[in-house]
This record gives structure tokens, C-alpha cells and sequence, in this order.
């Protein structure tokens, strides 16, 4: 699928305020993507809608830019905070996505006399609530955090008359039903709902039954379908050949990539490893603190950052627009998280790569995912490389046969599968080069909006 219309629509076409067009017109976006031509007029007439759009088609634009078209005749310059109830609240499952959605309403709504706010967990509620307290007319939120402040009486919802669910299948994989129950409990029953999901599932189906209202469906892809201009790969390599293949790999393909493990600790090592290689890397996972997830997200925007290790809670909401190439280290279990994985990359139109390192206890996780996206992801030829034995031989090995002639110097890490020397044989991948590193100011542009998408209850 390729996310940029080719039809004629344009935004001007769309009955929206020439306040919004001059926004998007300042954002350089020149056509509406087929989320946003399909969706933007049927929220316009008030419809419910359940859209299958995943990250990089567009979707915050396509409820964002008609929310504000039906809150602008509400707009109020009014100091008093009773003129600015909360009239749209937008649901999120991470603090990340959350925050990365409010920018966008500011930034759609710039020349827009309404207010926004996001308020996530994770951080001093109190800091939250003056700029609460003050009215805002849009509230992006976390379900959990939204609940204390409801508890604190710090917001009232008795006024919303928009409600989205953003990435609903992703709230209800990390068990946000019963908050959502709790907050929907709280809202007007007269109010227009909007759900966007990247998968359907059945259970993605009730919670479409029990909350959206006669809902339109729309989808720009099918669902669980991946993008058509991300190439996928697979290379079969053993377990104890990944990091060696790894590193091959970034170091031909010298693009900016994000590596995706199943753990925590395996993206902590891994990225300690890389660092080693001489790779700027960095790692965001769910034990990091606020402030390490977001200053290494902003390292790797800045391009500071090349490589960034992140586990599937990551997966989600991060927004780099143009990012290169995804390398899924590790096989999901889940098939979904593949999709939601690759789709870092190829946003908005763009190409980007997504290889996969399958080893053979891995093969029954690539038949789901195949069977999923309903097509076969070809195979690459392995580029030649100093095979090391299994993780639990390989001190023994190692006391038995010398190493290699020319072995890099030792690397200091605790564990051994970790351990294995790599000497990087002649370049045989035959993947195209796609960028070069950032160093530009241009390289900066290219990925202008990323900000995180960890899966982090709060
Ligand atoms: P989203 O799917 O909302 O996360 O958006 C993915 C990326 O597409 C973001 O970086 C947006 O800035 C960008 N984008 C949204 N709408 C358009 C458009 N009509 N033309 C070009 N880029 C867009």
C-alpha cells in the first residue's frame, strides 16, 4: 500500500477552516493520505468510525484535522476556565504516543484559539494539574492517568462530545479494558466515537460493539497486512551468529535502523555490544527511566544516535519519519508485533527496509507470520561469517581451539553468547544503500518527529 493518494483530493476539497489548511500547509504536506480522504469527511458528518490504519499512514492527521474543524465554532478567548471544558478526549496506550499525538493537535491547531494538553503517568501529577485546572477543549491521555485525575477531581468529562480510542488493539493487549469501561462510564452518551486499531481481532470487534455507535468501517490496508513499499527479508542464521550478522549488516547498510529484541536484557547487551563495535547505539526498553527513553529517542532524531535496540514495547507510536531499516534480531512470538514492528519503517509513502534474523527455533514464529501477512518473505543469502559455537558451548570451545588469526580485541561482556569475536569477512550483502548517515541538517529534517511509543502502563 502505498499511503500517499493518488487521487485528486486535496485538502482544500475536505471543508476544512483555511486556519487548518495554512497548518498543514506549514507541516508540507501537499495531499491528504487515503486514511485522511477516507476519514476526515465521514468524522466531519459526525459518524462513528472503526479504521484499520497502522502508525506511518496518517491517522493522527485523519481524527486530528477534522476534530479541530468541529471544535473551532467553540472556540473561546476567554480566560475563564468554564469556557474551555474538555470537548474532545483522545485515548492512548502509551505515555510516548500520547505526547506525540498532543503535538500534533498543537501543531494542526496553531493558528486555532484551542487548547490541548497531555497528562500521562510516570510523572508528578501535580505538575499537571494548574495547566488542567485552566480548561483545556482537547485532552490526550493514558487511561490510568486520567482515572487519578478524575479520582482528584482535577477534570471533568462531562462535556466531551469526541472520544478516540488511539491504537485500541494495543490498549486492550495491555489490559486497558477495565479503565476504558470505567472512563466511557464517565462520558456523555451523546458523543461521536472513534477507534483506530493497526490489527483486528475479535476482541478488538467487541469493544467495537460495545462502544462505537452504528460506526462506519474503513481501512486503508488490509488488516494485519504490512506495507508494500517495506521490503522484507529474512536471513536463517543461528542464534549464536545474530550479533556477527548484526553488525555486518549496519556497517554495509550504514543507515539510521532500529534493532528489535524480545527482552529487555537482550537489548541492554546487545546495545552495550554494539557500542563496543564502534556502533552508536542506544537501547529503549521499559527499565529505563523516563528520562533515559526520551534522551535516547531524542539522540536518535538528532541522529546522534544510528542504531537504536528497542524491545516490542517499543514498537508502537514511534513516529521517525523516512527511518531506513528495522531488524527484527529476535522473532516475535506474537505475529502482530512483526507488523507493528516493520512498521517504523516505509512511513507515509517513503521505502525502508525490514530484515529479519530467523534462527531455527524460530521458524515456527516466521510460519505464523507468514500465514498472518499472507505471503512468504523471501530469503537472504547469508553473508560469510565467522560462525561461533552455541550459547552454552562456547567457553568450552573456545579453552579448546585458539581463536582466529585475527581476532578483535576481547570484548568485556559478561556473557559468553555475548562474547563471541566477530571478524567481518568481504561485504557480501547486496542490500541497497539507502542513506547516508546524519550529519546534516537535511539528515535532521528526515526525522523530524520521533518520539517514543513504549508500552509502559502508567
Ligand atoms: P501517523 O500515522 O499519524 O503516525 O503519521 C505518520 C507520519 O506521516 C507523521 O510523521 C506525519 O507527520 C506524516 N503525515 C501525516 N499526514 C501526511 C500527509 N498528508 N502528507 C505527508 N505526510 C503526512
Amino acid at each position: 500500500m502505498n499511503p500517499v493518494s493518488t487521487e485528486t483530493t486535496t485538502f482544500a476539497s475536505l471543508n476544512l477552516a483555511p486556519e487548518i489548511l495554512r497548518a498543514i500547509e506549514d507541516q508540507g504536506y501537499t495531499k491528504p493520505t487515503p486514511i485522511q480522504e477516507q476519514a476526515i469527511p465521514l468524522v466531519l458528518e459526525g459518524r462513528d468510525l472503526m479504521a484499520g490504519a497502522q502508525t506511518g499512514t496518517g491517522k493522527t492527521a485523519a481524527f486530528t484535522l477534522p476534530l479541530l474543524q468541529k471544535l473551532l465554532p467553540l472556540a473561546s478567548t476567554s480566560a475563564s476556565p468554564a469556557r474551555h471544558p474538555v470537548r474532545a478526549l483522545i485515548l492512548t496506550p502509551t505515555r510516548e504516543l500520547a505526547i506525540q499525538v498532543e503535538e500534533s493537535v498543537k501543531a494542526y491547531g496553531k493558528h486555532l484559539p484551542l487548547r490541548s494538553l497531555v497528562v500521562f503517568g510516570g510523572v508528578d501529577i501535580r505538575t499537571q494539574t494548574p495547566s488542567l485546572m485552566r480548561g483545556v477543549e482537547i485532552l490526550v491521555a493514558t487511561p490510568g492517568r486520567l482515572l487519578d485525575h478524575i479520582e482528584q477531581r482535577t477534570v471533568q468529562l462531562n462535556q466531551v462530545q469526541m472520544l478516540i480510542l488511539d491504537e485500541a488493539d494495543r490498549m486492550l493487549d495491555m489490559g486497558f479494558m477495565p479503565d476504558l469501561k470505567r472512563i466511557l462510564a464517565l462520558l456523555p452518551k451523546q458523543r461521536q466515537n472513534l477507534m483506530f486499531s493497526a490489527t483486528f481481532s475479535n476482541e478488538i470487534k467487541k469493544l467495537s460493539d460495545d462502544f462505537l455507535t452504528n460506526p462506519t468501517l474503513i481501512e486503508v490496508a488490509r488488516s494485519n497486512a504490512t506495507n508494500d513499499n517495506v521490503e522484507q527479508k529474512i536471513y536463517r542464521v543461528d542464534a549464536s551468529s545474530k550479533h556477527a550478522l548484526l553488525a555486518e549488516l549496519l556497517s554495509t547498510q550504514n543507515v539510521q535502523t532500529i534493532v528489535f529484541t524480545k527482552t529487555k536484557l537482550t537489548a541492554s547487551r546487545l546495545s552495550r555490544l554494539l557500542q563496543k563495535d564502534g556502533v552508536a547505539a542506544d537501547a529503549i526498553h521499559g527499565d529505563k527511566s523516563q528520562q533515559e527513553r526520551m534522551q535516547a529517542l531524542e539522540a536518535f532524531k538528532q541522529g546522534k544516535v544510528t542504531t537504536l535496540v528497542a524491545t516490542d514495547v517499543a514498537a508502537r507510536g514511534l513516529d521517525i519519519d523516512q527511518l531506513p531499516m528495522v531488524i527484527n534480531y529476535e522473532i516475535p512470538h506474537a505475529p502482530e508485533d512483526y507488523v507493528h514492528r516493520i512498521g517504523r519503517t516505509g512511513r507515509a509513502g517513503a521505502s525502508g527496509i525490514a530484515i529479519s534474523l530467523v534462527s531455527p527455533e524460530e521458524e515456527k514464529y516466521l510460519k505464523e507470520i507468514e500465514k498472518l501477512i499472507k505471503r512468504e518473505i523471501p530469503q537472504e543469502n547469508l553473508p560469510q561469517l565467522q560462525t561461533r559455537p552455541a550459547r552454552e558451548h562456547t567457553r568450552e570451545r573456545e579453552r579448546e581451539a585458539p581463536r582466529s588469526a585475527t581476532p578483535k580485541p576481547p570484548r568485556k561482556s559478561s556473557d559468553p553468547w555475548f562474547d563471541r569475536p566477530y571478524e567481518p569477512e568481504q561485504s557480501s550483502s547486496d542490500l541497497p544503500l539507502r542513506h547516508t548517515p546524519r550529519t546534516s541538517s537535511k539528515a535532521k529534517r528526515e526525522i523530524p518527529a520521533l518520539l517514543g511509543g513504549l508500552l509502559l502502563k502508567d
